[in-house]
């Protein structure tokens, strides 16, 4: 389908892009993007981080590629994560996004046919695991999830399909640190929670409601960092101690004056992440029945919830996310123990492995496109928003965009400095995303514009209006 025509001639086009699930290749604007980018084609992990090199001593192909059902400790982690890019070099690359405070890699796995660069026009989407040090499940499922995407690739139609149209990051420890030193067996409490300095990460971010006087911790920067320079479509954020998929928003203009009794902070996009968490706990063995860990805490109706009526947190990574980049990160509860015997780890794996999967297939749900002068050249940096929907979102330097949505007929809002501001109607359907590119026209000299969206990060409260947060809530802990 030749769509560059159209674009030249300043019309908005959508048709499908990447097609039913699975979909054939099929990238309109792909070449005739990359004949006109003249920022440089580096790829984004070797231009921004060092692409870990290769151990001396390569496993000899003839050995087993093998992930034991073992918890593994940093170095262990970090010999299976150098065993797999050297034995699928073409699928997948490891980058570390900075070091935790004892000097740790936080390392990153992409696992994609495209590990090295970017493909332009597709979604890039992340895991985190274990910023609780404690909460050991999730570290191990990362590690069977990149082992088994990349040994199903050649022989699994969807698995090839998902890997072919995504780029797949996942960081199986946030908090190496606090690993070390959490315990195997131990399904509560607080060993190994926390970073090396006692901060809790998930309280470490900046808050969309609150301000957060918490001191940043470099896992915190480093994961800053990263969200800034990669647009994720995206995330899931993986803990234990709960079985639930809880989405935004955590936290809650109000939480300070609530009791117990919390009430929900519900995010514009609702409607697509309760879908969100729905796939994950409809995907899992068990989370949707909601039946409760234990008999002090509450079951989840299908496996969901909204965070803050589950109950109000400042500094959350899921909240920071959505607010911030636009990325739609939904916290996933995988274990009600959050330590468990390593010989429960199979069933962890089997429980978790399809839901972990049909996940990040929905990246490529709703609108998606590109930006574009009148000479078709990217628009960086444009704000976008869905009408009614006031969490924006931005364009990539290649002026692409993502926006999650459920089937329906939307207004898509486009500003950019500089340009003629312009709304666009789109349909988004059940069975593939729908593919619109804007053509932005220069203003005329004198001709100015309000800047509609705000983001990031919309503020609802100034900074001098926000209460801080001195208030922590220390009962569920998950
Ligand atoms: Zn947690």
């Amino acid at each position: 389908m030749n769509l560059i025509p159209w674009v030249l001639l300043g019309l908005i086009s959508w048709t499908s892009a990447q097609g039913e699930l699975p979909a054939s290749e099929d990238k309109p604007n792909e070449a005739k993007l990359m004949s006109k980018i003249t920022v440089g084609n580096a790829p984004i992990e070797q231009r921004n981080y060092q692409v870990a090199p290769s151990p001396y001593n390569l496993p000899e192909q003839s050995e087993p590629y093998n992930i034991a059902y073992e918890y593994h400790n940093y170095d262990q982690m970090t010999k299976f994560l150098r065993a797999t890019t050297s034995r699928y070099p073409s699928l997948t690359a490891l980058y570390s996004i900075g070091k935790s405070v004892q000097g740790r890699d936080l390392w990153v796995m992409v696992v994609s046919a495209s590990p090295y660069e970017h493909m332009i026009g597709k979604p890039d989407v992340k895991y985190v695991a274990n910023m609780h040090g404690n909460e050991a499940v999730s570290r191990e499922l990362m590690l069977h999830l990149i082992h088994h995407l990349v040994t199903n690739y050649h022989t699994d139609p969807y698995i090839r399909w998902l890997m072919d149209n995504t780029r797949i990051h996942i960081m199986p420890s946030m908090n190496p640190d606090g690993f070390e030193v959490a315990k195997e067996g131990a399904c509560d409490g607080g060993q190994g929670r926390y970073n090396a300095r006692g901060f809790d990460l998930n309280r470490n971010f900046p808050d969309y409601f609150k301000q957060n006087n918490k001191r940043t911790q470099p896992e915190t920067e480093a994961v800053k960092e990263w969200v800034s320079k990669i647009q994720f479509v995206l995330s899931g954020s993986l803990h234990g101690g709960a079985l639930v998929a809880s989405y935004p928003f955590d936290n809650t203009p109000n939480s300070l004056f609530q009791s117990y009794a919390s009430s929900p902070s519900l995010t514009p996009d609702d409607d697509v992440f309760k879908h969100l968490a729905l796939t994950y706990s409809t995907n899992h063995a068990k989370m949707s029945r909601g039946v409760a860990c234990r008999s002090s805490q509450q079951g989840f109706r299908r496996g969901i919830t909204n965070g803050a009526e589950w109950y109000p947190l400042t500094g959350g990574m899921q909240d920071f996310n959505y607010v911030w980049y636009g990325c739609m990160e939904v916290t996933l509860e995988v274990s009600c123990c959050k330590y468990p015997p390593a010989n429960e780890l199979p069933k962890y794996w089997e429980d978790n492995r399809m839901s972990l999967i049909k996940f990040l297939a929905e990246a490529h749900r709703g609108v998606h496109g590109f930006v574009m002068d009148e000479n078709g050249n990217p628009v960086e940096k444009a704000s976008l928003k869905i009408k009614t929907r006031d969490v924006g979102f931005q364009s990539t330097k290649y002026g692409e965009f993502w926006r999650i949505l459920m089937p329906g007929v939307y207004k898509l809002e486009v500003y950019a400095d500089g340009y003629v501001p312009r709304e666009v109607d789109v349909m988004v359907v059940e069975q593939h995303p729908t593919l619109v590119n804007v053509t932005l026209h220069a203003a005329k000299p004198g001709q100015s514009f309000k800047r509609p969206v705000t983001s990031p990060p919309i503020t609802m409260l100034s900074p001098e209006a926000a209460p801080s947060s001195n208030v922590d809530f220390s009962f569920p802990q998950d």
